[in-house]
């Protein structure tokens, strides 16, 4: 497995990048690699600990496990130095990479079939400040379900107290410009905040923080040919058709539509589905979303781009809306640009529907 050390000219943080834990998620090793490539070390402050690939086998194989084992290598955290291969890895990832960080993100993708909304995942509020500093503007707030152990962010967050978390961007084995770029801003703000690289962040008007647990799959309920009808990062109201299934070798057909408000936020990218497979994933807002799930409740301190100011900014509840958007104060809605418009890199005030 390699591993990359960038030191900087100047003392200061040390920060850990991984990508490739999931050996098809080819778009967040080729985010990471690209970072690694612009880089310009006569720039950074401190030190970067970056590991490419670090399912190495699974990615020669195109494959989310470790073959040589069948594990997913991010159930594996904190490791095993005397177990398989997939503990050993965790182990080494670790106690000799992110034990010795200051902070760290571990780059994630949808890996096969789908695209995903570029987001931050984080899940406790002491988190939320990094997160959002990545300029997503979706934050998600993770709750993982009972049983769910091993992941390297939320292990290395408990472990060694220092921020980690886990951002995904784009996906489906597929190399989407554009979300490689918005990802490219994202990690330029994170070393940005830290000070260790110098500038401003490039931060979107709105940001928007939403339960991850919410995510609404919408599902094929029939096999056949996918005629999509929405967009990533599309704003859509209940009872809009999100897809079509046509059976080429009958006459039947099937219209997918909304259950909720919401945001697409997880988008099929196969033509062809079977009954059952997931078309499109909402991140539901409004009514539904609101009777369902908790929304935030936390107060956080804000540091603005300004050196010196901090903004108290108080996440409460916000009838029939989730979240807040950290930038204006606004409760969220119609914020996220659609899927087939470049990605600026100036921050935009995005167009309602
Ligand atoms: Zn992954």
């Amino acid at each position: 497995m390699p591993v990359w050390t960038a030191c900087g000219r100047r003392p200061g943080l040390t920060a850990f990048i991984s990508a490739g834990i999931h050996g098809d998620e080819v778009h967040a090793i080729a985010l990471l690699h690209r970072f690694v490539q612009e880089l310009d070390l006569k720039q950074l402050t401190g030190r970067l600990l970056i590991v490419p690939v670090a399912n190495v086998s699974g990615f020669h194989a195109g494959s989310r496990t470790v073959p040589e084992d069948g594990k997913d290598l991010n159930r594996c955290f904190p490791g095993d130095r005397k177990g398989t291969l997939s503990d050993r890895i965790a182990d080494y990832i670790f106690t000799e990479l992110a034990a010795k960080a200051d902070w760290g993100v571990d780059l994630h993708d949808s890996g096969r079939g789908s695209v995903l909304l570029p987001h931050a995942r984080v899940h406790d509020p002491g988190l939320l400040e990094l997160g959002a500093a990545f300029g997503t503007e979706i934050v998600m707030k993770t709750t993982l379900p009972p049983g769910y152990h091993g992941i390297l962010s939320i292990e290395a967050r408990k472990r060694f107290r220092r921020p980690f978390f886990h951002v995904e961007v784009g996906g489906g084995t597929v190399l989407w410009e554009h979300l490689i770029e918005q990802g490219l801003t994202g990690l330029r703000n994170l070393l940005i905040f830290e000070g260790m690289l110098p500038g401003k962040r490039v931060l979107p008007r709105h940001q928007l923080f939403l339960p991850g647990r919410d995510n609404l799959a919408m599902v094929a309920p029939l096999k056949g040919l996918v005629i999509q009808h929405v967009a990533l990062g599309q704003t859509i109201v209940n009872g809009q058709p999100l897809a079509t299934i046509e059976n080429p070798l009958g006459k039947e057909h099937a219209v997918i539509r909304a259950r909720t408000n919401g945001i697409v936020h997880d988008l099929n990218i196969r033509a062809k589905v079977d009954r059952g497979d997931e078309v499109v994933g909402v991140l539901p807002f409004g009514a539904f979303a609101s009777r369902k799930t908790k929304p935030w409740r936390l107060s956080a301190e804000r540091r603005t781009n300004r050196p010196g100011k901090t903004v108290r900014v108080r996440f409460s509840e916000i009838p029939g809306v989730h979240g807040m958007c950290w930038v204006c104060h606004r409760p969220g809605k119609n914020l996220v640009r659609p899927f087939d418009k470049p990605v600026s890199r100036r921050a935009v005030r995005l167009a309602s529907r």
